[in-house]
């Protein structure tokens, strides 16, 4: 039987899965077990052929990627970024049979949502920090690990927690983007750097969490940090010197600099103001694909900054290219056409999630075309020639555009959710309708598989906005949305939901509703399976043409990135890199479903498999928390400052989402360091920085009473000591 639960909305978690939306506002930096070399695989068996990581791939080979069959070789495992397996082993009739055949601990409780590749029984893989990792694909035993060493300060420039999102391999190079902004080729066999660039200006809040592609012979490679305040780009380098070959900017730059090329002229023309000041946005933070028959390289780019359009250009504009698909000629960086899915973007709608590729049938003709479900919840069909829009149809509940225009390509904007003058509960919210979870197109069913969820926030501009540099910069008034409410009509249409969407008929074909908020990345294969890792901690294979559950298996945690098969000597894996982590998990979104660990883990799972996940360990005994000795009014200025700059990456009311510490349970010594660590920095190796330029240590006092208060709240008005176990 299809699994089916309850809408969301019923779960309990919709306060906690708006808030997660109310509080995207700021970077995060903590964590608690920083990158380190990860304990001992439990493979099986030593591999008979045990693989030599060589990376040993070129132009022609990812050209064919799709008729190698047991690799996976590219982000989306071929160019056209389909995420589909013509691998048939593991099937309807067997998958009864699957089971784990090894795992590898990477050693982190942050956020992991890499999608490996796989060359000739060589994976390589990512984990928070950008750390890589290469593993024999037939057992898990560790070849290497690269830690680029990322300043942990670095964690609170990202908004969305210190996440990667994989690798490129090409020429025997392994190529990573670094949380700070580097780009890094490193040698296959040795796991040694070969060289580095500097892809930012480091004196910004730029960040890197997506994967480079590799388009003839160059490494291209894109950055985040819109929330903070950047100019976006993409820049190619030759992969072998690391030369920088071209770079594209998304917005216009100052335009007293001199605009980089006439289309930037022309985009400067919808802007108005001094948008340049605050960066302007556009960050191409995920998606940059691939086509080899047009040789054009997709972009596609970030939201506004800041969010709200009247402090960012004031008047209006659709402030090109926000929000926008950019076709560029993939062997110079030339602007050759352009379709913006949000203009004059006011709401977060980034439009950097999966950019698929494929040739469907459409009234009667060929036609080649990119796919696209973005976070402003329609799934939009363009010719990819030429950008022309072919359809354009709601994926999940939308009230911010009532259609788009097939005339003029436009969205059809309702204008009561123009929220610069009022406040306004906007669907979706800024968490999207699709974030950077990969969906996944079977040629097989002609279905597209979207991980998808959507939930209304309260936008409202911040009437004394002042941008603060390297800071968040959104232009939101913080206490000026409609307070929220359960009832609230618009959060009652919460809903999270693997949608398979019929791309010809622009509309859904069936649903899966998820037991909780968020939603893992999904792997289609031509034995008509259909696999994700889901975030209430379990793995799952469904039928992909109904959406039938064929199998699962519990796995401790949750799973967001994207699922890969491959094949080593002739046997079919599946595999993830799992682990909980990200914006619902920092500000304390805790999956329903039972998920105990938040465990970076990559899983690999075949035919046969026998290895079983060590036990959960029991919780670590907790220290009684001090005495409360603060007044009730310093305990609720510790609540609202609490709010203000710790909830982003503690969780709301200190409940942590798992993958960073959980404030109540602080021991004896993390109480008495309480200041050195908030006002002095004294964890900053760990991503804690210093808060003393926003916190006073009057302020940090009623923080640390709020916490005592929460943390004796958690264990009841007598808060006994816990017993500590044998
Ligand atoms: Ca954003």
């Amino acid at each position: 039987m299809v699994l089916r639960s309850g809408p969301v909305a019923a779960t309990g978690l919709v306060g906690g899965w708006a808030l997660a939306g109310a509080l995207f506002i700021a970077g995060c930096g903590p964590s608690p077990s920083p990158g380190k070399a990860a304990a001992p695989a439990a493979g099986p068996s030593p591999s008979t052929n045990a693989a030599a990581a060589r990376a040993n791939v070129d132009a022609a080979r990812l050209l064919a990627a799709d008729v190698d069959q047991q690799n996976w070789l590219t982000h989306g495992r071929t160019y056209s970024e389909q995420r589909f397996s013509p691998l048939k082993s593991i099937d309807e009739s067997n998958v009864f049979r699957l089971g784990l055949a090894w795992y590898y601990d990477l050693g982190t409780t942050r956020g992991v949502e890499a999608t490996p590749l796989v060359v000739d029984g060589v994976m390589y893989t990512t984990s928070a920090w950008s750390i890589v990792y290469a593993l024999d694909a037939k057992t898990g035993k560790e070849l290497w690990v690269y830690d680029p060493k990322v300043p942990k300060r670095w964690g609170q420039y990202a908004c969305c927690d210190v996440v990667n999102r994989g690798v490129a391999v090409w020429g025997g190079k392994v190529y990573v983007g670094t949380l700070d902004g580097r780009l890094d080729a490193i040698d296959a066999a040795t796991g040694k750097l070969v060289w580095e660039k500097l892809t930012v200006d480091q004196s910004l809040p730029y960040t890197i969490t997506g994967a480079p592609r590799v388009v003839n012979g160059k490494v291209v490679i894109g950055n985040g940090g819109a929330e903070y305040g950047v100019r976006g780009y993409v820049t190619a380098y030759d992969a072998a010197t690391g030369d920088q070959v071209w770079r594209f900017y998304t917005v216009p730059g100052d335009p007293a600099k001199g605009f980089e090329t006439k289309e930037l002229e022309m985009a400067a023309k919808t802007w108005h103001g001094e948008w340049w000041k605050g960066g302007g946005g556009g960050t191409p933070w995920d998606a940059l694909v691939f086509d080899p028959e047009l040789d054009l390289l997709y972009i596609g780019t970030g939201n506004g900054a800041p969010w709200a359009r009247e402090i960012r250009s004031p008047g209006g504009g659709d402030n090109l290219f926000l929000s926008s698909i950019v076709a560029v000629n993939a062997d110079t960086g030339a602007y050759v056409w352009h379709y913006q899915e949000t203009p004059g973007e006011a709401w977060d709608y980034t439009a950097t999630q999966s950019l698929v590729l494929a040739t469907l049938e459409l009234d009667g003709r060929e036609r080649r075309v990119i796919m696209h479900a973005p976070k402003n919840g329609f799934f939009y069909v363009l010719d990819r020639a030429t950008g022309e829009l072919l359809s354009a149809e709601k994926f999940v509940p939308v009230n911010w555009a009532s259609r788009v225009d097939m005339k003029t390509g436009r969205p059809v904007e309702v204008p009561e959710t123009v929220y610069h003058e009022k406040s306004v509960m906007v669907l979706p919210g800024p968490l999207g309708a699709h974030s950077w979870n990969p969906m996944a197109y079977s040629p097989l069913t002609g279905l597209v598989y979207i991980p998808a969820h959507s939930s209304g926030y309260p936008y409202s501009t911040d009437p004394l906005f002042e941008h603060v540099e390297g800071r968040p910069n959104l232009g939101m008034n913080p206490n000026g949305g409609p307070p929220l409410n359960a009832q609230d009509p618009i959060i009652s249409t919460n809903m999270a939901a693997l949608i398979a969407w019929d791309p010809r008929a622009a509309k859904e074909v069936w649903r899966i509703d998820y037991l909780s908020p968020g939603s893992g990345g999904v792997l289609a294969t031509a034995s008509n399976l259909l696999v994700e890792g889901l975030v209430d901690g379990r793995f799952v294979i469904y039928r992909a043409t109904d959406g039938k559950l064929l199998w699962q298996m519990p796995v401790q945690t949750g799973v967001m990135g994207g699922p890969i098969s491959y094949s080593v000597d002739g046997d079919q894996y599946i595999a993830v890199s799992a682990g909980w982590g990200g914006i619902n998990s920092l500000v304390g979104v805790r999956p329903q479903g039972g998920a105990p660990l938040a465990q970076g883990r990559v899983l690999a799972f075949k035919l046969g498999g026998t290895v079983t996940l060590p036990p959960v360990p029991p919780p670590a005994p907790l220290d009684p928390p001090p005495p409360l000795t603060a007044s009730a009014d310093t305990v609720a200025r510790g609540s609202f400052v609490y709010g203000q700059h710790c909830a982003i990456c503690h969780g709301v009311g200190a409940v942590s989402g798992g993958s960073t510490p959980d404030l109540r349970h602080m021991s004896s010594a993390t109480h008495a360091e309480f200041d050195s660590i908030v006002l002095g920095g004294s964890r900053a190796d760990r991503g804690m920085v210093s808060f003393s330029d926003v916190v006073t240590p009057a302020d940090a006092e009623a923080v640390h009473a709020y916490l005592i208060k929460r943390a004796r709240d958690e264990r009841g008005p007598q808060s006994p000591p816990t017993p500590p176990t044998p």
